[in-house]
């Protein structure tokens, strides 16, 4: 038999009805705050993800999925969406009709991580990006509409973790801070830390090995060494989501996995999910915009992770079946004709509808009837036929009524529906 790639899942139908109601949840509330739709393809240049997240990255270095096309050109599965929003925004000169966009978009990532329980190699992320407003005030919306967002589904015990990562102004400083601190511990750091010490010094804070974790507990703290225009944005990032009344955490060693970020860095942690306990990020990326290629505007945006959502509602709630509202119980091929024709205008008519279009006998119908859980039975024989009306017997009550045939279809809706 052949198997699914590690690191790869089927999205199964008893799962399904909960990502729908996770999308409509956010495309509803996203649309109350302006956003609209973007979809963009799934592979892009690697160029692309190269230059925007960065050499440095995990993601970048070992992480992509990239082939060569047909010219030798490579390829890459998106990693993730914001750089190709980006890229659609300059290429599309979406800026010309309006610099401030704000853009959603739903869809797959790919990246080549370790795999485990909550981390897959084709996840599912909703983006929502702002581009051309640098006031701090959306900083606090978009956090604000997450929040809200989580609350609708009635998702509780979060966390908002906050930082600031500063600007090309302000970071250089703290960065050399971090590098002679790092350097002068080289010996306690990780193999993957080393390498990164004088490239991506950043990157060290958030390594989850033990001894790394030691060395960073002394490491300062970007807060320490924001410029004043920096240390004023983040500011009003706190003050507006208190008045927000949503609860955060300063989280000095939040840096996220990418390079594009500059001052507002967040994330959404969940106390229910162990060690992959990130449901959403974001953060602020003043540069990009220029860095690849396109007029200089601020922008700002963040994933949800559709699948550890999924698993953090698919626990313990009793699952929603979509089950039939009516199950034909044909017998006999004479009936086949007409129960073929109404189980179609009956599924036209938005009633959900079943047929066994094999030939079985009362038993095993009703067999199968109470397997899929229809709420109805339409009994039809050769004798109702020839009687001119058939049965519809309510699975719970038990109680049958004799519906006409002529003019079944309304009948059964009528009845159905009131
Ligand atoms: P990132 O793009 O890394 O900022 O991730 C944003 C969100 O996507 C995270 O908070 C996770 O919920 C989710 N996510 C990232 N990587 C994975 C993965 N490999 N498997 C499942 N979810 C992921």
């Amino acid at each position: 038999m052949i198997q699914l790639i590690r690191g790869f899942k089927d999205i199964l139908p008893d799962e399904t009805p909960t990502w729908k109601h996770i999308e409509e949840t956010a495309v509803a509330l996203f649309q109350s705050f302006g956003f609209k739709e973007i979809r963009l393809p799934i592979v892009e240049k690697a160029e692309l993800f190269q230059r925007s997240i960065g050499e440095n990255t995990d993601i970048v270095e070992k992480e992509m999925y990239t082939f060569e096309g047909s010219k030798g050109e490579l390829i890459t599965l998106r990693p993730e969406a914001t750089a190709s929003v980006v890229r659609s925004y300059i290429q599309q000169k979406l800026y010309a009709k309006d610099p401030i966009q704000k853009l959603y978009t739903i869809g797959p990532m790919f990246r080549r991580e370790r795999p485990q329980k909550g981390r897959y190699r084709q996840f599912y992320q909703i983006n929502a990006e702002v581009f051309g407003i640098a006031s701090p005030y959306i900083d606090a919306q978009l956090i604000s509409m997450l929040w809200t967002f989580f609350a609708r589904l009635g998702i509780s015990g979060l966390s908002v973790q906050l930082n600031s990562l500063g600007c090309p102004a302000c970071r250089p400083a703290f960065k050399e801070a971090l590098s002679s601190l790092l350097a002068s511990k080289t010996g306690n750091l990780c193999a993957d830390c080393v390498r990164r010490q004088d490239k991506n010094p950043l990157r060290v804070l958030d390594c989850k090995v033990p001894s790394c974790q030691e060395v960073i507990g002394d490491a300062p703290s970007m807060a320490d060494y924001l410029c004043d225009d920096c240390a004023r944005h983040f500011r009003t990032v706190q003050s507006a989501l208190t008045a927000q009344n949503i609860p955060f955490e300063l989280n000095p060693r939040l840096v996220r996995g990418l390079d594009y970020y500059t001052r507002t860095a967040f994330e959404i942690q969940t106390e229910a999910l162990g060690a992959q306990n990130a449901i959403a990020g974001g953060g602020r990326y003043d540069m990009l915009t220029e860095m690849l290629g396109g007029p200089a505007q601020p922008a700002i945006g963040f994933a949800i992770g559709l699948d550890r959502l999924v698993a953090l509602l698919m626990e313990g709630l009793p699952q929603q079946e979509l089950t039939p509202d009516i199950f034909i119980a044909a017998m006999g091929e004479e009936t086949r004709e007409k129960t073929f024709a109404w189980s179609c205008a009956l599924g036209r008519e938005g009633i959900r509808t079943e047929i066994d279009f094999s030939d079985k006998g009362l038993k095993a119908l009703m067999k199968r009837a109470n397997r899929v859980g229809a709420a109805y039975v339409m009994i039809v024989g050769t004798q109702e036929v020839e009687e001119g009306a058939v049965l519809l017997r309510n699975m719970e009550t038990k109680e049958q009524i004799a519906i006409p045939i002529d003019g079944l279809v309304d009948q059964v809706k009528k009845y159905l529906t009131n």
